[in-house]
């Protein structure tokens, strides 16, 4: 990982102000998100977080996680922004998804944008590594920080488990990863 500034950090926050303002469209109950993906300069996919086909008898936002069995994979409620993203990319832009940078973005209650803590979301991180997206950004409170896709993925699984800032990568630790909304 490490910290943009000057000009790169002027760009990224720019495509933090497009998926901001995709986030808007948001409609989980729990927390509003939005992401785009970019190859070149050019934004290739972009989502925000609501149920799946917006279906309202799919909603599950006021439901408790701890009322689904430990076997239920994901106790999100939503579709996250980085999913619907790379989903998006895959309709629309199937061959520059390799090598492109995913940027996310978490708006506050009053809709301005919210700075990140560590990543955590290993069903993002693992389908961001699978598809070739090659950097994924946070916008945290010391900054924007751009991460490797592999490494992004093996802090997510990580999680909690680690020093705030460790970056080593422990094979075979795959512990629970707190489901916060997305
Ligand atoms: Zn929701
Ligand atoms: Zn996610």
């Amino acid at each position: 990982m490490r910290y943009l500034s000057g000009d790169e950090e002027k760009k990224a926050l720019e495509y933090i102000a497009k998926a901001t303002e995709v986030a808007q469209n948001a409609t989980c109950e729990r927390s509003k998100c939005g992401s785009v993906i970019v190859q070149l300069d050019e934004i290739i996919g972009s989502g925000f977080n609501s149920p799946p086909q917006d279906l309202e008898d799919q909603r599950r936002c006021s439901y408790s996680k701890d009322s689904y069995h430990k076997k239920v994979t994901d106790k999100t409620c939503c579709v996250h922004a980085e999913q619907r993203a790379i989903m998006d990319a895959l309709r629309r832009n199937p061959n520059k998804l390799s090598g492109s940078r995913l940027y996310f973005i978490r708006l506050n209650d009053n809709g301005t944008p919210s700075r990140s803590g560590e990543p955590y979301c290993t069903i993002c991180s693992k389908m961001a590594l699978d598809v070739g997206i090659a950097e994924f950004v946070l916008w945290h409170d010391q900054g924007v920080c751009v991460y490797d896709t592999k490494e992004y993925n093996a802090l997510s699984f990580q999680y909690g488990l680690n020093g705030e800032n460790s970056t080593v990568p422990s094979v075979g630790r795959l512990a629970d990863s707190p489901h916060n909304s997305d």
